[in-house]
């Protein structure tokens, strides 16, 4: 299947080919034809997949035709939860639309409104944007909405876990009824449907990738660790592996920068990327990661959603996160549009519950791998997480508890054999 059998047209077209693209993802493959034929969209897709050229395609051929865009009018809104979402949305929409007569801009909190007026002045054809700035550019009259087409939300599930109901709610109630819209998701909790069906009519499903599956182009495994000793764990695994581009989740800010500020101890270079830094110094964080010279990027969930780093081939989760349904999230940070990825948690004892939770939601158990010398001081009782679990109960994994079905490792025999050789003992084994 190409491009070319898909209803673009040929700018459309010439821009794919210029990014380098030769063969449609499968959520392009779905969405840019239901797109194209004007009918609202439900997809269920998680960053990594392709999603935003699957939504941003078709936006474009359906904006190049119609009306001119008026002074302060938005033609086609995309509103994202994060600041880093929202540029690099914008990213793409500039170069898909490269050879079309199309205006876009970029809007998000943290900088000065002021450019952001002006760039609305003129009218855009696609606006990205935060939901709390665009409210505070249409309380200043900036922006305007009477000649809206389409509303596409992304990321929508994030949206709603930090809070942003009620500005969407708001913004809505500002649109035009009639009008197309495209609600993108990673996973579907009860709130997200309840939203569809209020915001959607008549929506075609689609769904690149089972529901709330890590991509399975990312090979999955744990570390169990005492707490206290994660950080000395990560700088030994960026040196034993030689990782060379390594995005590192926390779950705070402070945990961020302190693991940050331990690496660069060892030897490594790393920078922190959250909520209280600056946007400059965020978007320098991420452009020197991309460029190779900071070789660990230390990131909060917020920081991290969107990021968009192609074939990014190692996440570390330091931290557990506190809602399973984040792990596929920072996951989605590797083996994109079908790279191989690697995705290795370290997990202390506390955490058990998070890992069974999340065991739980992506259906599958993760195999756990003692690194040597770093072996669990305390004895802790197995998991019963992971909806596969055979139901006899299994024998915890040597003294250190954190024991795996045997069988049901993530990973193939020939990859668990080979890794376990290297270094580590495979306790699931
Ligand atoms: P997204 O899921 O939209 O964040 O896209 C993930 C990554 O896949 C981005 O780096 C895109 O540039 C890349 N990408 C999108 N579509 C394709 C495609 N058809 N072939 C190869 N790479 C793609």
């Amino acid at each position: 299947m190409t491009f070319n059998t898909l209803g673009l047209t040929e700018p459309l077209l010439r821009a794919v080919s210029e990014q380098g693209y030769t063969t449609p993802t499968p959520i392009q493959l779905q969405a840019i034809p239901a797109v194209l034929s004007g009918r609202d969209l439900m997809a269920a897709a998680q960053t990594g997949t392709g999603k935003t050229a699957g939504f941003t395609l078709p936006l474009l051929q359906r904006l190049s035709i119609g009306e001119r865009v008026q002074a302060n009018s938005v033609r086609a809104l995309v509103l994202t939860p994060t600041r880093e979402l929202a540029a690099q949305v914008g990213e793409s929409v500039a170069a898909y639309g490269k050879h079309l007569p199309l205006r876009s801009a970029v809007i998000f909190g943290g900088v000065s409104i002021n450019p952001q007026m002006m760039a609305l002045r003129r009218g855009v054809d696609v606006l990205i944007a935060t939901p709390g700035r665009l409210l505070d550019l249409y309380n200043q009259n900036a922006v305007k909405f009477s000649q809206l087409e389409i509303l596409v939300l992304d990321e929508a599930d994030r949206m709603l876990d930090m809070g942003f109901i009620r500005d969407i709610r708001k913004i809505m109630a500002l649109l035009p009824k009639r009008r197309q819209t495209l609600m993108f998701s990673a996973t579907f909790s009860d709130d997200i449907r309840g939203l569809a069906q209020d915001l959607l009519h008549k929506p075609t499903f689609i769904e690149a990738s089972p529901r709330n599956a890590a991509a399975n182009t990312v090979r999955q495994w744990v570390h169990p660790v005492d707490q206290k000793r994660k950080p000395e764990l990560l700088s030994h695994l960026v040196h034993h592996h030689g990782w060379e581009q390594v995005l590192v989740f926390t779950r705070t800010k402070h945990g961020a920068n302190r693991v940050a500020a331990k690496l660069e101890q060892d030897g490594i270079t790393a920078a922190a990327i959250h909520g209280n830094k600056s946007q400059g110094a965020r978007t320098r964080a991420l452009a020197d990661f991309k460029q190779g010279t900071v070789r660990v990027l230390v990131a909060t969930d917020i920081a991290s959603r969107g990021l968009d780093i192609d074939q990014l081939p190692q996440v570390v989760n330091f931290d557990l996160p506190n809602v399973a349904e984040d792990y596929v999230h920072r996951i989605g940070r590797t083996g994109r549009a079908g790279a191989n990825g690697q995705a290795v948690s370290l997990v202390s004892i506390d955490e058990r519950l998070l890992l069974s939770g999340i065991e739980k939601l992506i259906r599958q158990v993760l195999p756990r791998e003692t690194v040597e010398g770093f072996d669990l001081t305390s004895s802790i009782s197995a998991t019963t997480s992971g909806q596969h679990h055979s139901p006899t109960p299994t024998k915890p994994a040597a003294k250190t508890g954190f024991g795996t079905p045997q069988g049901k490792s993530a990973l193939p025999a020939k990859q668990r054999s080979s890794r376990a050789g290297r270094q580590h003992r495979n306790l699931a084994g």
